[in-house]
């Protein structure tokens, strides 16, 4: 499975991305500078196929860009620079209206189960096996629930499909629908690995980019008090007291003009008070 995304904004490679289903409706364009972010959604839904035909569907106020059903089948509905409606009513990190912001993945998924004998009920009926449920506690939530799983095929789907969008478009976050309209959405939910997922694609993505990837080396504090921080950002929480002059540092990451540094203690200082 190998995707890249070409000029008009279209997945292309193996194995093929249907276009059998396409959003027409949707037709604005991204501003400059975006999409700079993917939501991870499941579709609530019967299969792969279902999804990209209703999400298509003109007279439907939905829709994304992608679909990947539960074999790693991938459906395109839009291109990757056009607008499409996935997210809704959404705010997070002080923006609101995500759909003008983000390329949505629907996986399909049938999503919150309930226990009926040894079987798993979803909302429109659908009936699956006690090994296509877990039971777990939902990040918004405080008490577990059954839910459908991902299949391993389809993960695998996404992380390629976001691999191509991420070398295509500086994507700087991947977030689930549930983070973005908390209360409202509970998408992707538990049976998702989505921390796990973008921690993969977010820090290999970094390394490959915007930081240089440094041998660890040697340094010294020149300053008298260098503050240590928690990331590469002034905003950053301080890891502790500031590191004294003269102080010895191995230095094993670099980003936006900040060290990672390691003494006892780890966190990132502004690279110009360390020689
Ligand atoms: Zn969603």
């Amino acid at each position: 499975m190998n995707y890249s995304v070409n000029n008009e904004h279209w997945l292309e490679g193996e194995p093929v991305v249907k276009r059998d289903y396409l959003a027409a409706k949707n037709k604005s364009k991204f501003a400059a500078n975006f999409p700079d972010s993917i939501i991870i959604h499941f579709t609530a839904g019967r299969s792969g196929q279902s999804s990209a035909k209703y999400l298509a569907d003109p007279s439907v106020k939905a829709s994304a860009h992608i679909v990947i059903g539960r074999e790693g089948t991938v459906y395109q509905l839009a291109p990757l620079d056009t607008i499409t409606w996935h997210a809704g009513v959404s705010s997070y990190g002080g923006r609101n209206n995500w759909n003008e912001y983000s390329i949505g993945i629907e996986l399909d998924n049938a999503g919150p189960l309930t226990k009926a004998g040894n079987e798993y009920l979803s909302w429109f009926g659908g009936r699956y096996p006690e090994n296509e449920a877990i039971y777990d506690i939902h990040r918004n939530e405080n008490q577990p629930r059954y839910w459908h799983t991902f299949t391993q095929l389809q993960i695998e789907a996404c992380e390629v499909v976001c691999r191509a969008i991420m070398a295509k478009y500086a994507i700087k976050s991947i977030l689930g629908h549930e983070e973005i309209s908390v209360g409202r959405k509970v998408d992707p939910g538990p049976a998702f690995p989505l921390d796990k997922f973008r921690e993969q694609l977010l820090t290999q993505n970094r390394q490959s980019g915007e930081s240089l990837e440094v041998a660890p080396q040697e340094g010294e504090v020149i300053t008298d008090k260098l503050n240590i921080r928690e990331d590469a950002s002034v905003h950053a929480r301080l890891v502790s007291s500031p590191l004294a002059q003269g102080q010895k540092v191995t230095i094993v990451d670099e980003k936006n003009g900040w060290y990672k540094v390691k003494t006892e203690i780890e966190g990132w200082v502004n690279k110009a008070y360390v020689r």
